[in-house]
Order: C-alpha cells, then structure tokens, then sequence
C-alpha cells in the first residue's frame, strides 16, 4: 500500500512516477499524477497532459502558444495533428 502524495489516498495500486533528476512521486491516480507534475502552458495555462512543445525552456500546450509567446523561435514549431497538408 502507498499514499498519494495529492490527495492522501492508500490504496494498493498506486504508481510512482520518477523525474529526470531521480526524485520519486506516489500517486493513486493518473488525475492526481497531472495535478502534481503536469507543465503548465506559459501562454493559456492550460496543464499539458500531451506532448506539448518546449521553446528556449518554456514549455507550451501546442504550436499557436508557443507562436503567441516566443516569435521567431516559436513560429517554426508545428503541431503535427491538425496540420492540413500543403
Ligand atoms: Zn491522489
Ligand atoms: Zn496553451
């Protein structure tokens, strides 16, 4: 049994998730996993549950915040869903 660390939860098939510098994350529920640990879009401060992009470090929900943020660099990021073929 381990407790989720958002909500306090025991429960027998909570997960944890380990971060790029080694720390270690209890959670009950993917719900609680995103509350925690989901960037969030510098332009709509959405939570990016999907890919997402990043730009100079900052992290965006898709190609029209990053667009919206981060000019030039941001105007060469496309989203490859929705994107209608030339
Ligand atoms: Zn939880
Ligand atoms: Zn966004």
């Amino acid at each position: 049994m381990a407790t989720c660390e958002v909500c306090g939860n025991d429960y027998w098939m909570a997960f944890e998730v380990r971060t790029v510098n080694g720390a270690t994350h209890t959670f009950d529920s993917f719900e609680c996993a995103i509350q925690k640990m989901a960037p969030i879009c510098e332009h709509c401060q959405t939570k990016i549950v999907g890919h997402g992009v990043e730009v100079s470090g900052r992290f965006f929900c898709c190609a029209h915040c990053a667009r919206a943020v981060e000019g030039a660099q941001g105007a060469e990021v496309r989203d490859a869903v929705g994107a209608r073929p030339a």
